[in-house]
């Protein structure tokens, strides 16, 4: 199978071919075409499969409608959010997308803990559409009144299964809370899935279909 044949814009195919991807890998060729159809994802997939383009590639591809050079940042608010367990792991999915982005007008941005809060709190304010964050510091920056969550039109939750190690689930259920419920699209990307990771898929996710590599 062929990136061109999965209904992507030019532009994101351009930025794919930029990257000297050739083909989709498998979970790739599994959830690009799920997700661009509008459904929930309950993705069991390891870091090297190629999952971060298997949910960023179809996101942009489904809001791209919404992209636009207006400098307005009030007809900017925040799409689709990204929330991964580890300040590294968010950094590198955000570098990923900043690539896959870089031919539409979607304004991009990674914040996390450990670093002030006053840089990302003004890089919000002048508009963004895809956010990657840590769960701690996105729920910091929402007691900041910074961020409105109500054009969110989709959730991806990646490594679950470390928010879970790692005592975040408290927190991405707050954010979950936050969210808008009926037109939202999720997405839940675990290398494994405990009960535990299922009982959160229950409640985050409708009628998911299940990708596995
Ligand atoms: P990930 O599993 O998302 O962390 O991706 C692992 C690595 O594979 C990243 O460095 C990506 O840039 C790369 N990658 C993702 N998709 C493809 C593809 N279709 N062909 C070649 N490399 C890819």
């Amino acid at each position: 199978m062929r990136f061109d044949e999965l209904g992507l814009a030019p532009e994101i195919l351009r930025a794919i071919a930029d990257q000297g991807y050739t083909e989709p890998t498998p979970i790739q060729q599994k959830a690009i075409p799920l997700v661009m159809a509008g459904k929930d994802i309950m993705g069991g997939a390891q870091t090297g499969t190629g999952k971060t383009a298997a949910f960023t590639l179809p996101l942009l591809q489904r809001l791209l409608p919404l992209a636009s050079p207006s400098p307005s940042p009030a007809r900017h608010p925040v799409r689709a959010l990204i929330l991964a367990p580890t300040r590294e792991l968010a950094i590198q999915v955000h570098e990923n997308l900043q690539s896959y982005a870089k031919y539409t007008a979607f304004r991009t941005l990674c914040v996390y803990g450990g670093v002030d809060i006053k840089p990302q709190i003004e890089a919000i304010r002048k508009g963004v559409e895809f956010l990657v964050a840590t769960p701690g510091r996105l729920l910091d920056l929402v007691e900041q009144k910074c961020l409105n969550f109500q054009s969110v039109q989709a959730l991806v939750l990646d490594e679950a299964d470390r928010m879970l190690d790692m005592g975040f689930i408290p927190d991405v259920t707050r954010i979950i809370n936050l969210l808008p419920k009926e037109t939202r699209q999720s997405l839940l990307f675990s290398a494994t899935f405990s009960n535990e990771i299922k009982k959160l898929a229950d409640t985050m996710l409708k009628s998911p279909e299940l990708v596995e590599v």
